[in-house]
């Protein structure tokens, strides 16, 4: 009942965000043009080494400290060895830090890891699992978010949503406040030493404030020729993923905070002391040079995770679109058993990235046969999932 309750949630919420994009749809009719430039800045881009050398060396130019990861291991290490002395460590969302498993690597270690995202911070707080990359708490009511986080602070929490991310930003404040160092991810980064992040909830600016250092984790693929590309993949991946045209901030950081106030001499002022930016293959090289090279282009919208079908019945079993591709590709082909091959991933995706003809490539045994099984499960559980809608009514 529980999980039923959780994915009538979801598609409510899904549903909303679809309604949004629909709408806004007609008043930025350019947004199609814009997927359509942008998914030629990703071809060239992805897995361009010349392209990524002088961003390096741009970024180096300006001011960052840049170091390369050639796996989630050596990712791991180098950020362990930059947190050592640390006690508390916040961080943003990034779909990189959940590929490489850095909350949980650095709570072995002993480190207090502090989600600054309310979604995130919320998921954290009830032990849940992200429904979706930009919207991980939408499986969630408010009803069973005050009943769980009562529990949780020990007095009772109405189910109001505004006195809920009031509580939960005051707890992430606490942490931010004590933290020497923050742990952020990057949209893009580009060609002239410049990275560029997006946030809607203004959480960014403390985490990369942080005294002592502000470590960005960087896909190789994250690559862009000019700012301005960076920023049109912004507006798409802002509408994709919340139907706004923009994100509340976009922070363009090309360099260190400095001063030349003084006899114009530039001097290193304000916080943090250093940024570090860790840019981390992981498998991107090799997957560059494949069939699945497509992959690479996404933008991280997760609007192919709201358009599933197949996640909307099966939830956290079946992440949807790209995501249920990934958790293929690092071992877990099972899940591919409930991909329905009905395309509207690929009809949802900005970079209408063929995920279907890559999910079926993965598959095992005969399309036919894989097709009729995954619908036979799918039709189950919706008419499962029907009914407790209505006994729930
Ligand atoms: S093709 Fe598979 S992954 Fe894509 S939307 Fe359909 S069920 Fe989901
Ligand atoms: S595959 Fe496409 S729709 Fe899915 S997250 Fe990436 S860009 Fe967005």
């Amino acid at each position: 009942m529980d999980d039923a309750e959780k994915l009538i949630a979801m598609n409510k919420a899904f549903k909303i965000l679809r309604e949004r994009q629909r709408r806004n749809l007609e008043k930025y009719p350019e947004i199609k043009e814009i997927a359509k430039k942008i998914r030629v800045v990703r071809e060239k881009s992805v897995g361009n080494e010349e392209l990524l050398e002088k961003t390096v060396e741009n970024l180096k130019r300006r001011g960052f400290t840049v170091k390369r990861a050639e796996d989630r291991v050596e990712a791991l290490s180098i950020i362990s060895e930059l947190l050592e002395g640390e006690k508390v460590i916040v961080k943003s969302k990034s779909n990189l830090s959940k590929e490489i498993g850095l909350r949980e690597e650095l709570e072995k270690l002993g480190f207090d890891v502090v989600e600054t995202d309310v979604g995130d911070r919320l998921i954290q707080i009830l032990n849940e699992h992200p429904s979706h990359p930009t919207g991980p708490a939408v499986h969630l009511s408010v009803k069973l978010i005050s009943e769980k986080l009562s529990e949780y602070f020990g007095f009772p929490i109405p189910p109001d949503a505004g006195r809920i991310v009031e509580l939960l930003r005051e707890d992430i404040q606490r942490h931010v406040k004590i933290a020497n160092v923050g742990i952020t991810g990057a949209n893009a980064i580009t060609k002239e030493g410049a990275a560029v992040l997006l946030h809607n909830e203004g959480n960014i600016f403390e985490v990369m404030h942080r005294p002592k250092r502000w470590i960005i984790l960087a896909g190789i693929e994250k690559v862009y020729p000019s700012v301005e590309d960076a920023i049109m993949a912004a507006k798409l991946q802002s509408f994709y993923a919340t139907g706004e045209i923009l994100p509340s901030f976009v922070e363009i950081v090309s360099g260190t905070a400095k001063t030349a106030d003084i006899e114009k001499k530039l001097l290193k002022s304000g916080s943090p002391e250093e940024v570090i930016l860790i840019l981390i293959d992981n498998g991107r090289s090799r997957i560059a040079n494949s069939e699945f090279r497509e992959v690479l282009y996404c933008l991280g919208c997760g609007n192919c995770v709201a358009n599933c079908p197949s996640h909307s019945v099966h939830g956290k079993k079946f992440t949807g679109g790209r995501f249920a591709l990934i958790d293929a590709l690092y071992g877990r082909k099972d899940v591919l058993k409930l991909c329905l091959s009905c395309r509207r991933c690929k009809k949802n995706c900005p970079m209408e990235i063929d995920i279907p003809k890559m999910i079926s490539s993965l598959r095992d045994g005969n399309e036919i046969v894989n097709f009729l099984i995954s619908h036979a499960i799918w039709l189950n559980e919706r008419i499962k999932l029907e009914i407790l809608k209505y006994l729930l009514k």
